[in-house]
């Protein structure tokens, strides 16, 4: 095995999705894992680099193949990690889960080296703002995304780093600098 694997977690909004995106695309031995999801794309996401976008059958049908590293549900959709695809890019460069706690903690049972980081924001009035400022949910879903924000700050305590995304930049320099670390 040539790289690390991370999972990178963190409350919706926080900007994982940018860090994590950033990253991959300066450095070309970083890749992201693409999970399937069974929830409608969002504008301007394509099938098979956002995610794969699964019907609930096919969803059931790949979890009966045991073909998920791990899966979970949110918000009412299945969402989940293909096995295979991260156990080949492992062999060539590191790999970038992006995922929730339980999903990241799962993740850790199935790979013990798997190396846990949390991005937080630098206040909830700022994660408010950005999920806001995205402008992708309803006001219904950021409630339902706001209210899970307590229990995935709350644990913090099991994972290996916490980045605050304060100035982007800097948190992505903090990612970069674990990937690096020996
Ligand atoms: P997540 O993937 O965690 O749900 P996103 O990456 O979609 O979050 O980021 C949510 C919003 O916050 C986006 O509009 C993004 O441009 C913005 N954002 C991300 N990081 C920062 C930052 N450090 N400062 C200000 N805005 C940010
Ligand atoms: P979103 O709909 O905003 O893209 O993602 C919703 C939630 O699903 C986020 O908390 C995200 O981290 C989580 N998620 C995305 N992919 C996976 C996955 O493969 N497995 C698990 N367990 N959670 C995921």
């Amino acid at each position: 095995m040539k790289g690390k694997l991370l999972a990178v977690s963190g409350p919706s909004g926080v900007g994982k999705g940018t860090i994590v995106k950033t990253l991959v695309k300066r450095r070309a031995d970083i890749a992201e894992s693409v999970s399937c999801t069974t929830r409608a794309p969002r504008e301007g996401e394509k099938h098979g680099r956002e995610y794969y976008f699964l019907t609930k059958e096919e969803f059931l049908r790949r979890i009966a193949e045991n073909d998920f590293l791990e899966y979970d549900e949110h918000f009412g959709n299945y969402y989940g990690t293909p096995k295979s695809f991260v156990r080949e890019t492992l062999k060539e460069k590191s790999v970038i889960l992006e995922i929730d706690v339980v999903g990241a903690l799962n993740a850790k049972k199935a790979f013990p080296d798997c190396v846990l980081v949390m991005i937080a924001p630098p206040s909830v009035a700022e994660l408010k703002r950005r999920l806001i400022g995205r402008g992708s949910e309803t006001d219904a879903e950021i409630e339902n995304r706001l209210s899970r924000l307590e229990y995935e700050l709350s644990q913090k305590d099991n994972y290996d780093f916490v980045i605050v995304n304060d100035d982007l930049e800097t948190a992505i320099q903090e990612l970069e600098k674990i990937i690096d670390e020996k």
